[in-house]
């Protein structure tokens, strides 16, 4: 998969909408301090359906909207949408909007989608929100001091088999609970004999 482009909204310190170009290869952002690097980054993590606030560095999901400065208002929403083209040439539009004291929602294509269907496009596509080719601060750093089990996650992510993990622990849950209603049946038959 390939991310063409990414525009924000109300996102972090984007409070003005901004529409960016990535091209073929690899990306890089400079910029002084403090100008947003890491907050676009995060942007394109969140829309591929981050779900933990503490590693956007917030305390709850909607610290990623504009919060305001002594001469701009807060804003009360936050909108991210990434545009990629899929290995068949199709291209793809997920946007993630966020709205105070409403939460998250997410479009695929322009159809309502849930956060895990999201999840599992980008990780099936090697992309996930904790793919190896998104490299923040420190990233290089936590690589090399991984344990195994960690670098083991990162090579699967890496692989795009993350998404198998999910399905399959979601079947588990599935299959433990027909087995428990199966036993369940076995005892209200065992009762009325
Ligand atoms: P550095 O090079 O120092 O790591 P950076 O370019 O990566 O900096 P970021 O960390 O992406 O910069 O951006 C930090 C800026 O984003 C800060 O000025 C901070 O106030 C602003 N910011 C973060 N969250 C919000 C928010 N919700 N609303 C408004 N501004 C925000």
């Amino acid at each position: 998969m390939q991310i063409t482009r990414l525009r924000l909204t109300g996102f972090k310190s984007f409070v003005d909408p901004a529409d960016l170009r990535i091209e073929p290869g690899l990306t890089g952002v400079v910029g002084p301090n403090g100008c947003g690097k890491s907050n676009l980054l995060e942007a394109l993590r969140w829309a591929m359906g981050e779900s933990s606030a503490r590693s956007l560095r917030g305390a709850g999901m909607e610290d990623v909207i504009f919060a305001g400065t002594a001469t701009r208002p807060q804003r009360d929403f936050a909108e991210v949408a990434i545009y990629a083209v899929a290995g068949d040439d199709e291209e793809v539009e997920v946007v993630r909007r966020i709205e105070r004291g409403a939460g998250s929602a997410y479009r695929l294509n322009g159809r309502d989608v849930r956060a895990r269907d999201v999840a599992l496009l980008f990780a099936d596509a090697a992309t996930g929100a904790h793919s190896p080719a998104l490299v923040s601060q420190n990233r290089i750093s936590a690589v090399i001091s991984a344990k195994p089990v960690e670098r083991r996650a990162m090579l699967e992510e890496a692989a795009g088999i993350a998404g198998l993990h999910v399905r399959r622990k979601e079947a588990e849950t599935r299959l433990r609970a027909t087995e428990t209603n199966l036993q369940r049946l076995g005892e209200l038959i065992a009762d009325q004999d």
